[in-house]
């Protein structure tokens, strides 16, 4: 399968008065056409800012923003476009949705006037054609009525329904790589079901590649072809979500699957990591899960371990698999 986007060593930090925060600090990862790459970990681990990096969101003030790296979306870097190229590729060629549909959508456009803009502006399409077509979208999204929900205002749909409608605009002018940054977080379990398996549908008719983040295993293991684990601004595991769901290398991963919720399994508490991220002002050289670890070393506390091959088509960046001992 052929690359879509690529990103190579990708840094995003952010200057602030007590120090630099590296957000995301030299990851590289690839989605391949028509593949969906699950990035996950816990909040604050810099899954959102990677997807805002690439959506060229990510304001640049001063040294602060992108600070290295390339992103090749297509074969041409996107760090080399000029706002207004990004513009028009963002909506045409890539796409977001976000956790919050409400976020995004304009309180004072009805749904169907904020449908028909994309396709007005990127497809040309004159008035009529594309109120037309604003209405097919709603009811592919599988909302009933759609001529009364082209002249509502997003107010007066559900969560559920505004989610829908978000993936409607997304899908729109048929983008090659849909971004989704926990898209089913805020909904129900029933809402979230019908909307995962909406955008698998979407994917295997028209090709498009999905990156997806979330914290959510039971999500990645409906959705993802390929997993990116992420932890404190950098990629800790990486690989096929079989292998990497049969054989957890990392620590940090192990641990989250065991966060998992079993289907059908009554837990009486979900097993969560003890500890918390650590705070990105204070990193040191080291293994930066180093002290939420049972199986820290030494040489964790005083060095970084490289993302290396611990399988085929699977990394980890962990000590455990290194021949720690010579640096003790
Ligand atoms: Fe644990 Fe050390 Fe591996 Fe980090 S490098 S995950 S501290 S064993
Ligand atoms: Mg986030």
């Amino acid at each position: 399968m052929q690359d879509l986007l690529r990103v190579e060593h990708l840094s995003t930090h952010f200057h602030t008065d007590e120090g630099t925060v590296k957000a995301v600090d030299d990851i590289s990862f690839r989605v391949k056409k028509g593949e969906t790459v699950c990035i996950v970990g816990e909040s604050g681990c810099g899954k959102s800012i990677t997807a805002m990096s690439i959506m060229g969101l990510v304001q640049a003030q001063g040294s602060s923003g992108v600070v290295g790296g390339s992103i090749h979306f297509g074969g041409e870097n996107l760090l080399g476009l000029s706002r207004n190229e990004l513009r028009t590729l963002r909506g045409n060629e890539m796409s977001m949705i976000f956790q919050e549909p409400m976020s995004s959508l304009n309180p004072v456009m009805t749904i169907g006037e904020q449908l028909a803009e994309p396709l007005r502006i990127h497809r040309k399409l004159g008035k009529k054609a594309a109120a037309k077509q604003a209405l097919e979208l709603i009811s592919q999204v599988g909302i009933s009525r759609p001529a009364q929900i082209m002249n509502s205002y997003p107010h007066e749909l559900s969560g559920g329904m505004l989610q829908r409608i978000m993936i409607a605009i997304a899908i729109s002018c048929g983008p090659k790589l849909l971004i989704a940054d926990e898209p089913t977080t805020a909904l129900d379990v029933t809402i979230q079901a019908q909307i995962l398996d909406m955008l698998r549908t979407f994917k295997a008719e028209s090709d498009m590649s999905i990156m997806l983040i979330t914290h959510d295993l039971g999500v990645v293991a409906e959705m993802a072809d390929y997993v990116v684990v992420m932890y404190a601004g950098k990629i800790v595991e990486e690989g096929e979500v079989e292998a990497l769901f049969a054989d957890p290398k990392h620590p940090y991963t192990q641990g989250l699957l065991r966060s998992k919720p079993v289907l059908g399994q009554l837990q009486e508490e979900l097993y969560s990591i003890p500890g918390q991220v650590p705070d990105p002002l204070e990193l040191t050289e080291s293994c930066y899960f180093h002290d939420r670890c049972e199986f820290c070393m030494e040489v964790c506390k005083v060095r970084e371990p490289a993302l290396s091959s611990v399988g085929e088509r699977q990394k980890a960046a962990c000590w455990l698999y290194e021949e720690a001992s010579v640096y003790v």
